[in-house]
């Protein structure tokens, strides 16, 4: 994930609460990717402070240690070099495809530079260095794993069979609205709810929230099958519970406004004790950092083995002779 300013429930629902699940029965690796996230504009004062807040939130939504390698991604050179290797097996034309390198152009016009049209490249080889086998994503992901495959398979037909082509995990939410009901969540469209955000907040922000648009008067049904708030107590409402707010909405025996209240409920519930382990963490930073220097120095480790396999079989680096 990259460390571009605070995350959302989208990012946590889509993404987080998968990884906690797999790190259960996976060698699990979480990156922090700092290098991608000098594709688009930010501030270099602020990058340390976003890079600890966002190892501090995993930490505090239980990634654990013991569990999952926690590490950033600039702690580990390895991951330009290998992308600059893989760019070199890389067709420009299935770049200039990908979805999101359109949509990051479109937001940023004044600066569409070769690291933002490269990202995918540098995705690869954030996997491709650690033989992943699984990547958990989110919807908007998939084309991009899909890619990763495909540069795999043609290092690997040009060089033979050692990176791992990895298989997607969509997460249980792939895709969260934001609260205007149309778009993704997302920080930088304004209709996200915040992981660290107080029940205050997330109620104000919910009163504005989109729900179903033929549901114009407190009397009228609703039609929870279109509503995006119904979906998120999908994801964090117990499920008897939900089941009663479904039958509450079709009947009109609940409005929105009750439905809201019932949805502040469920994301206190979720997101207060990861608020009150940030909190916690926050004190106690050297921990923090402990966790992710000992990450970095494992993976710089594991990346050291690849990348002398790679090198042999490109015929490339210190260990290659005449
Ligand atoms: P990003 O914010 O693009 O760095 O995304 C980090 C992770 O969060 C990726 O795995 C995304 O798939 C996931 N993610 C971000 N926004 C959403 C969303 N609205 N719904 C589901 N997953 C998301």
């Amino acid at each position: 994930m990259q460390p571009t300013g605070s995350i959302h429930l989208g990012n946590y629902l889509g993404a987080i609460e998968s990884w906690v699940r797999l790190q259960e029965t996976y060698d699990s690796f979480v990156c922090i990717v700092d290098y991608h996230a000098l594709t688009i504009p930010y501030e270099p004062a602020e990058m340390p402070k976003r890079v600890f807040e966002l190892a501090l939130a995993f930490l505090a939504s239980g990634i654990d240690p013991e569990r999952t390698t926690l590490f950033v991604q600039s702690a580990v050179p390895a991951h330009t070099e290998l992308c600059w290797l893989l760019n070199t097996v890389t067709p420009m034309g299935d770049l200039g495809r990908m979805t999101q390198f359109k949509e990051k152009s479109d937001q940023h016009k004044a600066n569409v530079n070769v690291g933002l049209f490269d990202y995918p490249v540098l995705q690869a080889a954030d996997i491709l260095l650690y033989h992943g086998q699984v990547v958990p994503v989110g919807e908007d992901q998939v084309q991009h794993l899909e890619l990763v495959r495909e540069i795999a398979r043609k290092w690997n037909a040009r060089f033979g069979e050692y990176l791992v082509e990895p298989k997607p995990v969509l997460s249980k939410t792939p895709r969260v609205l934001g609260l205007d009901g149309k778009a993704k969540m997302s920080k930088s469209l304004g209709n996200h709810i915040g992981l660290l955000e107080t029940d205050e907040q997330i109620a104000s922000k919910l009163r504005g929230a989109f729900t179903d648009p033929q549901r114009l008067r407190r009397t009228d049904p609703g039609r929870p099958e279109v509503c995006n708030l119904f979906t998120l107590h999908g994801s964090l409402t117990p499920p008897d519970q939900v089941a009663e707010i479904d039958e509450g909405c079709r009947s009109a025996k609940i409005g929105c406004g009750d439905c809201k209240q019932l949805l502040v409920t469920s994301l206190g519930r979720r997101l207060g004790p990861i608020r009150d382990k940030y909190g916690a963490l926050e004190s106690r930073p050297d921990e923090v950092h402990q966790v992710i220097d000992a990450g970095g120095a494992r993976c710089r480790a594991i990346a050291a083995e690849t990348m002398g396999e790679v090198r042999d079989r490109m015929g490339i680096g210190s260990r290659a002779r005449p």
